[in-house]
């Protein structure tokens, strides 16, 4: 079968790999219907995290389940379903409170990679959520970014508690925080505030629920920010770049009292503990746990109620995978979807 595999980085290829089996009898095998390319999927790319050898990639993924181990009773051969970039049992007192990205027998769908034709999906039970009836292709891209992005927006903006009367601050323009934006606005956010410089995802954002823009970064942007909320700072503020500067500016762009939400994956950020003190916020955020929302985001999809899906703005065969790496990694891109 076909998978992508990065063997140092910047040099992503596509190969012929052999199909993955059955190993523990609560896996199932699914084909691979979309997938896509991470902005995590740059840290390796850019040279930012070791890539130990030839590694496949991908972790976001829908399909249709191909076969099951023995001790699968929830899904069934044929389902069209959905999961996220970690497997979960979905039983574990980690998972019954909602935290499923950190069960305690979780397998990160990344070191199976799900970019390929096929992938094999650990704790098949817990991880795939069955969509019912035929996505149209709006929905099945939408559907993709449910698996990941729009998992993860959702995860952040929740944690950042944000809500009716609430004002929003998302630090981040990529898919994840465009995403966030996504959710802030249906979450009933009176008012969100994006950071962002390029004019095509300020347009997005807007299209999804921003009400104002801030270019400015770090301090500068901080100070923006406390100006539209007349000194107070943000209620909630989203994090999705995963940088010092991002986090900082997250931090301080929220008022004594508010939540930070924050999901970029963290790259050598350091908190000073008396700043932290000082600031009076909530810290909640790490690998979303994108199973506890699915069910709810499916819903919404399949009703049309959301539309997450436009934030791909690149479609690529996957022979093409190294390509839309590099337009992620050059910014020519916001989301690359990958077809097989
Ligand atoms: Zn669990």
């Amino acid at each position: 079968m076909r998978a992508v595999v990065m063997h140092a980085p910047g040099d992503v290829r596509t190969e012929e790999i052999d199909k993955p089996t059955i190993v523990e009898p609560t896996d199932a095998i699914i084909r691979v219907t979309a997938a896509c390319v991470c902005g995590s999927d740059l840290w390796p790319y850019r040279g930012i995290e070791d890539v130990n050898g030839p590694t496949p990639m991908g972790h976001e993924y829908i399909g249709v389940v191909e076969q099951i181990g023995d001790a699968v009773h929830e899904i069934e051969v044929g389902d069209f379903v959905v999961g996220s970039f970690v497997a979960s049992d979905n039983t574990c007192e980690i998972c019954q409170a909602g935290f499923q990205s950190r069960c305690v027998h979780q397998v990160m769908m990344g070191s199976v990679g799900t970019q390929a034709d096929y992938a094999r999906i650990p704790l098949a039970d817990g991880t795939l959520v069955k969509v019912d009836g035929q996505p149209t292709e709006a929905q099945t891209k939408s559907l993709l970014a449910a698996s990941d992005v729009l998992g993860t927006g959702w995860f952040a903006a929740v944690a950042a508690e944000a809500g009716p009367g609430k004002t929003v601050a998302v630090v981040g323009d990529g898919a994840v925080g465009l995403l966030a934006v996504l959710a802030a606005k249906r979450l009933g956010a009176e008012r969100i505030i994006v950071m962002s410089r390029h004019a095509d995802r300020q347009a997005l954002a807007k299209q999804f629920g921003a009400t104002d823009i801030v270019e400015e970064r770090g301090g500068e942007g901080v100070a923006k920010i406390k100006e539209l909320t007349n000194g107070y700072g943000a209620h909630s503020t989203v994090e999705a770049v995963g940088t010092q500067e991002s986090m900082m500016q997250a931090i301080h762009a929220t008022r004594p009292g508010g939540h930070v939400g924050y999901v970029g994956v963290s790259h050598g950020v350091e908190l000073d503990g008396l700043d932290l003190f000082f600031s009076t916020v909530s810290l909640l955020g790490g690998p979303a746990p994108v199973r506890r929302f699915l069910p709810e985001l499916i819903d919404l999809i399949m009703r049309d109620e959301i539309d997450p899906g436009v934030v791909f703005d690149l479609e690529l065969p996957i022979e093409e995978a190294a390509e839309g790496y590099k337009a992620m990694d050059q910014r020519r891109a916001t989301k690359v979807l990958l077809t097989l």
